[in-house]
């Protein structure tokens, strides 16, 4: 038979084991991001024989994987990062879904391991995030951390293609990033490290690609500096901040005001929140954006210039985190976050797309990026 054949994943397969004792949930004030778990997870095996197997929500607790496993040797790993949000009516909402999926979709390629039905694997997270739906915190800024994984499971050392795998999601109440308002943060432009370069996989959203980030971050943070500038190349052309995508926001060499990211050239990673400030900028209009490359020598001129505005990464997490200073080859380059509002940490555009996309997030703004669960 070919594979095309074999079993996809199947929510209305899904198989539930409730825990017998469920745990207590934490007071949403003390919530540390990503150190809480609610009570149940989600898992699909896949065998290349078998194709996925039923779906199982079952009590949070330890996976059980050979020490020969793929996972632990070779990194055989992807993962996705979402969020659950409970609207002022207590319905609880997904925000676009279906790019975590087309993205996992897109890691798990990379990794010769299988694609999956994207639209039936939000139909079962959705059945997890209802089973613990006591674990999605109310107020705006709190959610249900999403986190889906692939791993290989194949019991063989050898670096080859994985015959067996396991998709598992586990979910995690968080609390609002910037709690007391925005925080913006000082950036250290890396020379010596590289996050991702042409060819490789800086676009898919592999583990593979954080390990090595921490210890240049550490470094960075001994320096005095809260993240990482990921920059490659002679001209320091700007890839990332942090975990985040990157925006500039000045006005060019031409006089425009424009908003630039880089461009989806395989180096960066093709973030949701990425994509709705492109989507969303272009619609509200008075200012050009751009998919386009910009260097650090760009931004220092800008800077000198006076004609840098904003620079802000972007991603699920924080929504937006403003940039208030770079730091690039023995320089600090100061960025103004709101010249009309010195109190605030945030520019004004930034601020826009925050309570733009928060606003859709929450439901208060009708649009069908928010999808009910
Ligand atoms: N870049 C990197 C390297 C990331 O890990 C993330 C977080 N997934 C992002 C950008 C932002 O992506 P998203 O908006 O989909 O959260």
């Amino acid at each position: 038979a070919s594979s095309s054949a074999l079993p996809n994943i199947q929510s209305a397969a899904i198989q539930k084991t409730l825990t017998t004792e469920p745990k207590p949930l934490v007071a949403k004030e003390k919530l540390l991001f990503g150190h809480t778990f609610s009570d149940h997870m989600l898992t699909v095996d896949w065998t290349r024989k078998g194709g996925w197997q039923k779906p199982q929500i079952i009590p949070y607790g330890p996976l059980s994987i050979d020490p020969s496993a793929s996972v632990l040797h070779y990194a055989f790993e992807c993962f996705e990062g979402l969020k659950a949000y409970r609207d002022a009516k207590g319905n609880i909402r997904l925000f676009r879904p279906d790019k975590n999926m087309t993205r996992m979709n897109s890691s798990v390629e990379r990794l010769y391991l299988p694609q999956f039905d994207g639209a039936e694997a939000i139909e079962c997270i959705k059945e997890l995030v209802r089973t613990d739906q006591r674990w999605v915190p109310d107020g705006k800024g709190y959610s249900l951390y999403i986190r889906p994984t692939v791993i290989a499971t194949e019991n063989t050392l050898g670096v080859h293609a994985a015959n067996s795998a396991k998709l598992f999601v586990i979910t995690s109440p968080c609390g609002p990033y910037f709690p007391t308002g925005f925080k913006a943060v000082s950036l250290y432009c890396d020379e010596t490290n590289v996050r991702a370069w042409p060819g490789g996989v800086g676009n898919r959203k592999l583990g593979a690609n954080y390990a090595p980030s921490v210890a240049p971050q550490a470094a960075a943070e001994k320096k005095g500096y809260q993240q990482i500038l990921w920059t490659i190349g002679e001209d320091h052309e700007l890839m990332e901040v942090g975990t985040m995508n990157l925006f500039v926001y000045w006005k060019n060499e031409q006089g425009e005001l424009e908003l630039v990211t880089p461009p989806l050239d395989g180096t960066i990673l093709p973030g949701v929140t990425r994509d709705s400030i492109l989507e969303l900028a272009r619609s509200w209009g008075g200012i050009k954006v751009s998919e386009r490359k910009v260097n650090m020598k760009q931004v220092a001129k800008a800077s000198d210039e006076g004609r840098l505005l904003e620079v802000f990464g972007a991603g699920t997490a924080c929504v937006v985190t403003p940039v208030n200073r770079i730091h690039f080859q023995g320089k600090d380059y100061v960025i103004p976050l709101d010249p009309a509002k010195p109190e605030s940490q945030a520019g004004p555009l930034a601020a826009r797309v925050y309570d733009t996309l928060t606003g859709i997030q929450y439901g208060e703004i009708e649009s069908d990026w928010s999808v009910l669960v």
